[in-house]
């Protein structure tokens, strides 16, 4: 028993030290990634879902890795997040979405908000708004082509948190709560904060038709949202019947893989040319 007990732990521990290994490496590796510009951005649009036309557009990081190939969001900035390196990060990730907004500003291309995301260690960074007041000022950009897509878990520190919103309320940045419905909420303080946008998490899109109790749910949010005019704009669609659903129950906007996957930029101006003229 002890023995089998005394292997249980070497393998636990070996393939512990496994994982941090390759967390070691990936963290080394991202460190160079900003370095070496293998980060990139694709582009996710946003559709109305009564008129079709492109009224937003998410950024979304992608990293190249020259060893591991293509790593998943979902696995480094979890990392990046732990380690802090989320705040150089995020600010490349800003700096680069505004001035890709900047360029289709220049090249005609309508005046849909860029929404970038940005994790909560960003916002606890003292220079969060001075840096994008930085950016806005270097890109020449419009604060209002800017939207930042936050998280619930900002309201675990909500004093500040309704500081630093009504900071860039002021600026005229535009403001969505992510993946709503998933983390902390309270819903009497979101009414207090100065957010124009809810997204309605893919994991609850997704269900839909096969789960009657997730359809309530994305049901319940509509009208909550609705009532208490918000834009809700529900990610992740990928049917038709999805889409019909959320039509139905009057969602105005939509993003899923239905309309297009994230792309990058050169092919979002491509798919932009063909939804003008289609
Ligand atoms: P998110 O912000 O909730 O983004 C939505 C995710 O769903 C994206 O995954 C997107 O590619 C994916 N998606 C879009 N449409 C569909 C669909 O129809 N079906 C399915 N199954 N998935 C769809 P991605 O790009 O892998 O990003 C994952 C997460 O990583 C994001 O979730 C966000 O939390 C985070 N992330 C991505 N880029 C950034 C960034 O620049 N900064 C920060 N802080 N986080 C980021
Ligand atoms: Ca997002
Ligand atoms: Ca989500
Ligand atoms: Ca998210």
């Amino acid at each position: 028993k002890a023995k089998e007990r005394g292997n249980n732990f070497q393998f636990y521990s070996s393939s512990l030290n496994g994982i941090s290994v390759r967390k070691m490496e990936l963290e080394n590796g991202l460190r160079k990634a900003l370095e070496f510009n293998q980060l990139m951005l694709y582009y996710q649009p946003q559709c109305s879902l009564t008129t079709g036309e492109i009224v937003g557009m998410e950024a979304l990081i992608r990293w190249d890795h020259p060893e591991h190939g293509f790593v998943p969001p979902s696995e480094f900035i979890p990392l990046a997040e732990e380690t802090g390196l989320i705040v150089p990060i995020g600010k490349w990730v800003l700096r680069e979405a505004c001035r890709q907004r900047k360029n289709w500003s220049k090249a005609g291309i309508a005046d849909f908000p860029i929404a970038v995301n940005v994790s909560v260690r960003q916002f606890e960074d003292d220079h969060f708004i001075e840096y994008i007041a930085a950016v806005l000022e270097e890109m020449d950009l419009d604060a209002g082509l800017l939207e930042l897509e936050i998280t619930e878990s900002i309201m675990q520190n909500l004093q500040r948190s309704s500081y630093i919103l009504h900071q860039l309320e002021g600026m005229g940045v535009l403001l969505a709560i992510d993946d709503f419905g998933t983390g902390y909420s309270s819903l009497s303080y979101l009414n207090r904060l100065p957010i124009q946008k809810i997204k309605i998490d893919k994991s609850f899109v997704q269900e839909v038709p096969f789960l009657a109790s997730q359809e309530m749910l994305v049901k319940t949010i509509i009208d909550m949202g609705l009532n208490l005019n918000y834009i809700v704009i529900a990610e992740g669609i990928e049917t038709e019947h999805q889409l019909e659903f959320l039509r139905q129950n009057e969602c105005a906007v939509g993003q899923g893989y239905l309309f297009t996957k994230p792309l990058p930029a050169d092919q979002i101006e491509r798919y932009l040319e063909r939804n003008k003229s289609g």
